[in-house]
């Protein structure tokens, strides 16, 4: 999509910091970390969110956790933990429409939720 962001990082359009890459999926470090350690992935294929792309192109999720566990093994990061985030929507605080996954880690993160 050409106003989408993320698409124009996948064309490199626009610059970032690649961690990770294959052909289907790249993982960036996040413009503004929120933890020590925080990454995004993204299918090279755009969909706008979580919903989205299980009803258009469900294979994408395949491909972007093989890519997310490949990644986080290969940097020893489950043997700490981290953790794996999409927002969807106002509510949720998504600012990007372009599926991704955040993977935040190297810290002990705040608890949320009830
Ligand atoms: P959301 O709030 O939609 O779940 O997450 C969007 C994330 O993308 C935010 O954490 C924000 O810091 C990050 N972000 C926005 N624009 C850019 C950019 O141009 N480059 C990179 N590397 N991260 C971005
Ligand atoms: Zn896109």
């Amino acid at each position: 999509m050409s106003d989408c962001i993320f698409c124009k990082l996948v064309e490199g359009k626009i610059p970032s910091t690649r961690i990770y890459e294959d052909e289907n999926v790249i993982g960036f470090k996040d413009l503004r970390p929120q933890a020590q350690v925080h990454h995004l992935f993204i299918h090279r294929r755009h969909t706008r969110d979580i919903i989205d792309l299980v009803s258009c192109d469900p294979d994408q999720l395949g491909d972007l956790f093989r890519a997310i566990a490949t990644y986080t093994a290969k940097e020893s990061l489950t043997r700490e933990g981290f953790r794996l985030v999409t927002n969807l929507g106002p509510d949720a605080g998504q600012t990007v429409f372009h599926t991704h996954f955040h993977v935040l880690a190297g810290e002990q993160l705040g608890s949320f939720g009830a």
